[in-house]
């Protein structure tokens, strides 16, 4: 029970259709391990953590949202990045990178599939000009207030999130936009919506929030990009001859 990697990646850029996001990053095979693929681990983040489970535990593959290789970065092959791909060339393990296209995506993006953690329905993208908007704009399933719903995101993704409004103004219309788009929260002012949640935040936002009467919502850049590799990778298993397995290695960011 294996599949030939070139099917899966084959598979896996058309399904998140790479060719037609623009991105500050390789998509699909960043490092090409074993020809054939069995056992898959997936995580948030190509760390060398991760690297060195994938070789305790044996697996072919890495599938990751956060790989290598990004615009502006030093291309020399040292430090911590000769360690990392030392790792996985001398085990033969490859790794599978989506950053935007894996984001954006329908079915197993990380927009889409935070809204389900939140119980969010969807009513539109955040970015009406944009061909594809990574943001999105949705309704809590109930109106609460402010700082219960503080507490909501904490417990459904198990990681305390931080607040910037007043604690008692009934939230209803919401943006989000997982990782660092705290920069999106003007954008979201203009689509008229109560809050906006992100991963990050940065001292600016406080005063973006503030000024704008948006509440802000930071809830992790970690903790909102979890679902879409998992998704991902379960709808590999589902489809194809291969084990995904999820690590989840704790970022408090
Ligand atoms: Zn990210």
């Amino acid at each position: 029970m294996s599949e030939d990697l070139k099917v899966l990646v084959s598979y896996l850029d058309e399904y998140l259709a790479i060719n037609k996001i623009k991105d500050y990053c390789p998509n699909g095979l960043q490092v090409e391990g074993r020809s054939t693929v069995k056992k898959i681990l997936g995580g948030v983040t190509a760390s060398q953590a991760l690297i060195d489970e994938a070789v305790n535990r044996g697996v072919d593959a890495i599938l990751v949202h956060h790989g290598f290789f990004w615009k502006g970065e030093r291309s020399e092959i040292t430090g911590i990045k000769r360690k990392r791909l030392k790792a996985l060339l001398e085990n033969d393990i490859s790794l599978l990178s989506y950053h935007l296209p894996l984001d954006v995506h329908d079915e197993v993006g990380n927009n889409v599939q935070l809204a389900k953690q939140l119980q969010l329905t969807i009513t539109g993208p955040l970015d009406h000009q944009a061909a594809k908007s990574v943001g999105l704009v949705g309704e809590l399933n109930r109106s609460m207030s402010a700082s219960e719903f503080k507490d909501f995101v904490g417990s459904a993704l198990n990681r305390e999130c931080m607040h910037i409004g007043d604690d008692n103004t009934a939230i209803k219309k919401i943006a989000w936009c997982t990782g660092a788009a705290q920069g999106m929260i003007e954008q979201a002012a203009h689509v008229g919506v109560d809050a906006f949640l992100s991963g990050e935040i940065s001292e600016p936002t406080v005063h973006s929030a503030l000024e704008t009467g948006v509440h802000y919502f930071s809830a992790g850049h970690h903790a909102t990009e979890r679902y879409g590799v998992q998704a991902l990778g379960n709808k590999l298993a589902t489809e194809f001859n291969v084990q995904f397995q999820f690590l989840d290695i704790n970022n408090p960011v």
